[in-house]
């Protein structure tokens, strides 16, 4: 039996007012060449001054993925040519990066699987080249954009944990703020390693590398690929050669070029930008504003709010989503109804409507109201449902809407009895027979009727209870006479 050995090395773009090492604004841009300083284009003379946001984004990522932090902040020259790196280097860091040797727990088929960070670290993105048949241009836009990499340890095993981790990576990103990591956009990028061994032997084997995949979902085909391929070809005694292939449009996998030895870039100490201290109380102010991250809210939802798997999952996939939730549920009582709204109808507006969060009429404040007057068994739960919906289409807040169009539950005993007996006076037949036969089923009638004249708006026990009242005393007076 063969097993597969994977490790991932993802890149992604950082969210910053300007680029890594100069002040040219870190901005997609359809105009190429529109951003860029002279130090994005390495022009003679310049000198990169280091972004503080970015320094600050990439820590907090660290944190996040549970690394050990460097006492200072040191960056580093790789060395080498493309036509997309005018410097003839690129700024990165080996001596002392972000972070070291963290971890990220994720969730495969039930079962926990911790994923070894390697290291993350700092550096620059490339500018963009687009190839023509007969030349190549150079968008120098993207040249020096902040980008994070993260490189995991060859702990993975199938394209499923892949494609988890690098979800729940990209929604630790989103969640921290430090970048939105569009993979249409290139924002967020990954290169995939990927050998086999025989499931006993203790040695890794040789590695193949496929770089700069955006979606995952050609992550997953390339995996899936390689497996089978690199096991086949074992199979017939052939030998893993180490090269860097591409996923094709077809789901297959090409050879490139063979990687014959490890490149040799000359890194150095970048002698232009001097090395910062990093105070332990920076990195404890750091940690305290990383919020509760996706999977520890999956575990409180499911274990203190004994949440369904399916519905925690959906609720802690946006941070905006779960916060809107936890507040909701801090202004309630009844958790099981507030995930319930949650599910039922806050989620199902938002698919319905496709729209976001932010654009829903219905604040935490307008749900939790509602969700209240259910409590208090003063509405009932379809009747609060309606509100709702009204209220979205009105735009009126829904406990204004009750106000405004009556809507609230009749509770008042002196309107319900004036109505309950109008019901009566124009039903004799009914009120006779409870009073002659002792039709008790009569009472079912009148319940009827008076919740459809209401608007199913009167409190239905308070209702029955009136109704019982009314009869019985009318049956008094009649014998009474
Ligand atoms: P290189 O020297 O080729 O850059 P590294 O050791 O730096 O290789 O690892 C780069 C990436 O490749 C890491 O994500 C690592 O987990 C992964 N990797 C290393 N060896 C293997 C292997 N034998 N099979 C699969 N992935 C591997
Ligand atoms: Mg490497």
């Amino acid at each position: 039996m063969y097993k597969a050995v994977i490790g991932l090395e993802v890149h992604c773009e950082l969210e910053t007012k300007s680029k890594n090492f100069s002040s040219a604004p870190n901005q997609f841009s359809k105009i190429p060449n529109q951003h860029v300083a002279p130090t994005d284009l390495g022009l003679p003379g310049i000198l990169p001054v280091v972004n503080k946001e970015a320094c600050k984004k990439a820590l907090l990522t660290a944190i996040a993925l549970h690394c050990e932090n460097p006492n200072e902040i040191i960056f580093d020259r790789k060395n080498y040519f493309y036509p997309d790196l005018p410097k003839g280097y690129q700024i990165t860091q080996v001596t002392k990066p972000m972070g070291k040797n963290g971890y990220l727990d994720i969730l495969v088929q039930g079962k926990w699987k911790r994923v070894g960070i390697h290291q993350l670290h700092l550096e620059e993105d490339t500018a963009s080249l687009e190839h023509d048949k007969n030349y190549t241009l150079i968008d120098y836009n993207r040249s020096g954009v902040p980008l994070i990499e993260i490189v995991t340890e060859p702990c993975l095993e199938t394209s499923e944990e892949a494609i988890t981790f690098l979800e729940d990576l990209k929604d630790i990103f989103l969640y921290l703020g430090v970048s939105e990591a569009k993979s249409n956009y290139g924002q967020m990028r990954c290169d995939v390693n990927i050998s086999v061994k025989k499931e006993e032997s203790t040695e890794l084997g040789t590695k193949v590398e496929m770089k700069n995949i955006n979606a995952f979902h050609r992550v997953k085909q390339a995996i899936d690929y390689e497996i089978k391929r690199q096991i086949n070809q074992l199979e017939n005694g052939e030998k893993i050669l180490q090269e860097t292939r591409r996923i094709a449009e077809d789901g297959k996998t090409y050879a490139m070029r063979e990687k014959v030895d490890a490149i040799d870039y000359k890194y150095f100490i970048e002698p232009n930008i001097p090395s910062t201290k990093i105070t332990n109380e920076y990195l404890n102010e750091l940690k305290k504003m990383i919020p509760k991250l996706k999977m520890d809210r999956y575990i409180q939802y499911i274990e203190k709010y004994k949440m369904k798997e399916e519905d925690a999952k959906v609720l802690v996939k946006n941070k905006k989503i779960a916060d809107y939730f936890e507040q909701v549920q801090k202004n309630c009582h009844d958790t099981e109804l507030v995930i319930h709204f949650m599910t039922t109808f806050i989620l199902s507006t938002l698919n319905k409507l496709e729209i976001s969060l932010e654009e829903l009429w219905i604040t935490e404040e307008m749900l939790s109201k509602v969700i209240q007057l259910v409590e208090k068994g003063q509405i009932s739960l379809d009747h609060g449902k309606k509100i709702l919906y009204q209220s979205i289409e009105k735009k009126i807040d829904p406990i204004e809407l009750i106000k405004k169009e009556n809507l609230h539950q009749i509770n008042d005993e002196k309107e319900l009895i004036v109505l309950i007996k109008k019901i009566m006076e124009e039903n004799p037949e009914q009120v006779r027979q409870y009073i002659e036969e002792d039709n008790f089923h009569v009472i079912n009638f009148f319940i009827g009727q008076t919740m459809k004249q209401s608007n199913r708006q009167a409190n239905p026990n308070k209702s029955l209870e009136l109704i019982q009242q009314e009869l019985e005393r009318r049956k008094q007076n009649e014998q009474s006479i």
